[in-house]
């Protein structure tokens, strides 16, 4: 138990999260996101600001098109 903190710092920071731009579909890195929003406690990111300001504008209607995305666990630990 000698865990260097530091060291485990930067892990931390050194993980890239991609997720989905639900407007246009492109993978898109959290760190250099042109935009987020956030929408029922959940945070979306944006390629750019026109995907963003869809977004916004109507936030419901992309998530009828994908299925369910607000599952946190695949249900293997139910
Ligand atoms: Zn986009």
């Amino acid at each position: 138990m000698s865990a260097c903190l530091i060291h485990d710092m930067k892990n931390q920071v050194a993980v890239k999260a991609v997720v989905k731009d639900l407007v246009c579909g492109m993978d898109v890195e959290t760190a250099t996101a042109a935009g987020h929003s956030e929408h029922k406690g959940h945070t979306y990111y944006f390629c750019g600001v026109s995907c963003k300001q869809k977004f916004d504008l109507n936030p419901e209607q992309y998530f009828d098109k994908s299925s369910a995305p607000a599952k946190t666990c695949c249900g293997c630990c139910s």
